[in-house]
């Protein structure tokens, strides 16, 4: 028996308390979020408990979740202080907990017994004899693996009753979640504990045992090649399906992106769930949006192992790095009646007389050219702005507080 078919829960990542109202505003229904420990996102940013005080009490002014991610493996060594964590999150209204490591499941029902429990992708649940396993356990939701099939997904959402959630936005990798070791044994920083290199996106070369220094290419191109190079995860232009066997949940990835970032994939796919539920997404609209989510940098797109045909897919050979299209210069910072005109944190140069692209939560983009513009510093007009500038864009009328201003090329 299908699930009733409803519109999922979109659930967005926040690397802090800013880019946590970012995802408020443009649309998220939860957003999931990691603390200063046991995290797999442990480079920078996360919150502290005060923060995360702060994050909860924002989100449920907006009626959004907030959960928190505990999903790095726990050595026995550090149980006493992950249950001290644990109980600092007691005061704090969190709606759910997302763990991969079975002790630390078993501590979470122990203190936090009326917190949901989710179960992170990094546990590789792959059939629903492991999604039923985990709800016997007290989870409320499973996160399946990402290397997980279509018609294995529908299998197991027929066969559990509990939440399923999956990924449909962001970084792949190019082993199973959770069980890669290549960045520990290439520089010591464990991607099971939020450390990743992402060694697998280096070049490498083919080297015979006794010929130390000659490297040989492995030909793809002329820079070498990158056979671990996976592409990035969209599932836009299948949405309606998923939504149509009733998964709970679509995750958006990356706990370790900016405001842009966050922006974009959360308002693109707000208004793609939006379409669904009117039955407004057609290809034309797929294409609208996909064109949108060309405006914050990605690597090549791929609908990764849901819908493979061939391997090749996955990969990309021929591009290493980053799709710039757009550059991110600038978020909204106040406005300015004197001058009729948003101020901006300017994040990258641009200039007068440059069209601008402006992103808004629930609104059409649109361009404009910056005409006459003000340096805040000075108080004198500007031609040109510069990164961690305030400069007012006269003359353009009020914009949402959470603008986001990108241009081309
Ligand atoms: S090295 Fe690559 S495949 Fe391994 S965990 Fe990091 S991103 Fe994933």
């Amino acid at each position: 028996m299908l699930k009733d078919k409803k519109i999922p829960e979109l659930l967005v990542p926040a690397n802090n308390l800013n880019i946590l109202k970012y995802a408020v505003n443009y649309g998220a229904d939860a957003v999931y979020v990691g603390g200063k420990e046991f995290n797999l996102r442990s480079i920078r940013g996360n919150f502290s408990i005060e923060e995360l005080e702060e994050g909860v009490r924002y989100a449920h002014k907006y009626g959004v979740k907030l959960y928190f991610t505990l999903n790095s493996i726990v050595y026995d060594h550090e149980l006493a202080r992950f249950r001290e964590y644990l109980n600092k999150l007691k005061s704090i209204n969190l709606d759910g907990i997302i763990v991969s490591d079975f002790g630390a499941l078993e501590l979470a029902k122990e203190i936090l017994p009326d917190r949901r429990i989710h179960i992170s992708t990094q546990t590789n649940i792959n059939n629903h004899l492991g999604v039923n396993f985990f709800e016997k356990l007290g989870a409320n939701r499973v996160n399946l693996a990402r290397e997980i099939n279509f018609s294995d997904l529908k299998n197991i959402i027929d066969r559990t009753n509990v939440e399923i959630e999956i990924f449909i936005h962001g970084a792949l990798c190019i082993s199973y979640s959770g069980r890669c070791m290549l960045s520990k044994y290439m520089t010591g920083r464990d991607a099971n504990r939020g450390e990743c290199a992402h060694s697998c996106r280096w070049k490498y070369y083919l080297m015979e045992e006794e010929r130390a220094n000659l490297f040989f290419p492995v030909e793809q191109d002329r820079r070498g090649t990158y056979i671990y190079n996976s592409r990035d995860l969209c599932l836009l232009p299948e949405l309606k399906l998923l939504v149509d066997i009733g998964v709970d949940a679509f995750k958006i990835e990356g706990r370790i992106k900016t405001e842009n970032y966050v922006s974009l994939t959360t308002w693109v796919y707000r208004r793609a769930l939006d379409y669904i539920a009117q039955n407004k997404f057609t290809d034309q609209k797929i294409s609208y949006l996909t064109r949108e989510l060309d405006k914050c940098s990605h690597r090549n797109f791929t609908s990764g192992f849901m819908f493979l045909k061939d391997r090749s897919e996955l990969e990309d050979n021929d591009n290493v790095g980053y799709i710039k299209k757009y550059r991110f210069i600038g978020i909204y910072h106040d406005f300015s009646n004197k001058y009729n005109g948003p101020i901006i944190n300017v994040k990258n140069q641009f200039k007068v007389g440059e069209v601008i692209d402006i992103l808004q939560p629930y609104k059409n983009p649109k361009k404009i050219m910056v005409g006459k513009m003000i340096s805040v510093s000075d108080n004198t007009e500007t031609d040109c702005a510069n990164p961690n500038d305030l400069v007012i864009i006269c003359d353009l009328g009020r914009l949402s507080p959470f603008s986001i201003f990108r241009i081309k090329g």
